[in-house]
């Protein structure tokens, strides 16, 4: 089930980069395009809920059944199966030297969680990086989403297109179109983020562990502000 980018090479090479990392940002706004680039620049594994979830309901396993219910609607998968998932992915050995966490936490709650479940192992959050788009912007980058049913890459139709259509350049896996890319699993995932995910914000701001970038423009600028972004907090007191 495990499914990683990992790279050490840039870690040795980086040691004073934080390791502990969580993306943030509305649906669409690009987390899973800049994955890639962070994790291997910071050197860790990257973890993404989402993509776990969705390889659960490709391999039709009892826990992506239940997770697809709440998916196909735009709706969060609840704790009892989120925190779980989290926990025992977190468990694996390629995490432990660091991470970059796509799509969780998403509610204080679930942050509370990561929070005390860092600490047994005398770990905790390093930074935060909190991606900001505009709602018509991801309206459109959600519209024309397409994602690799192998490795989990997005692509768009026209800001980010594959060389050929239909198959991913990372891997060569075939492109569809997510089942919640639709309209009103979009405004459903779009009101959550607001109700549930937006106050995170101050939870992780007032920890002193948050930096946003602008994340409009072409995917490259924005992965080099990302890495920039990161380079800048003070990852000396974990939170
Ligand atoms: P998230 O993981 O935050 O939900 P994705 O990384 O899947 O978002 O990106 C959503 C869509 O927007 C994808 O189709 C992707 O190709 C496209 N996209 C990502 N970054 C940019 C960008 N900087 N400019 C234009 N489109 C982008
Ligand atoms: P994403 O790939 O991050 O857009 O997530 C796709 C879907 O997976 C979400 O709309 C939720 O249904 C579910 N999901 C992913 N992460 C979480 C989470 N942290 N908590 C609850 N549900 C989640």
């Amino acid at each position: 089930m495990p499914w990683t980018e990992t790279s050490r090479t840039t870690a040795e090479a980086n040691q004073d980069v934080p390791r502990r990392v969580i993306l943030i940002g509305p649906p669409g706004a690009g987390k899973g395009t800049q994955t890639h680039t962070l994790a291997t620049h910071l050197g860790v594994a990257h973890i993404s809920t989402g993509d776990l979830f969705r390889r659960h309901v490709g391999g039709r396993t009892v826990l992506g059944e239940r997770a697809q219910t709440f998916m196909v609607r735009g709706e969060l998968v609840p704790n009892e199966i989120t925190l779980a998932t989290v926990r025992n992915r977190l468990a694996e050995g390629d995490a432990a030297g660091g991470f970059l966490l796509d799509g969780f936490p998403r509610t204080v709650e679930q942050a509370v969680f990561l929070q005390q479940l860092l600490r047994q192992s005398g770990t905790g959050i390093d930074a935060v990086l909190e991606m900001h788009v505009e709602e018509d912007e991801i309206v459109r980058r959600l519209a024309g989403r397409r994602t690799c049913r192998e490795c989990g890459r997005s692509w768009h139709v026209e800001f980010d297109p594959p060389r050929a259509e239909g198959s991913c350049d990372a891997c060569g896996g075939a492109l569809a179109q997510r089942d919640d890319d639709r309209e009103e699993a979009i405004r459903r995932r779009l009101d959550l983020y607001e109700q549930e995910t937006r106050p995170l914000l101050d939870f992780f701001r007032e920890r002193g562990l948050l930096v946003r970038i602008d994340a409009r423009g072409p995917v490259a600028e924005v992965g080099e502000r990302a890495i920039s972004a990161v380079g800048t907090t003070d990852h000396s007191g974990r939170s």
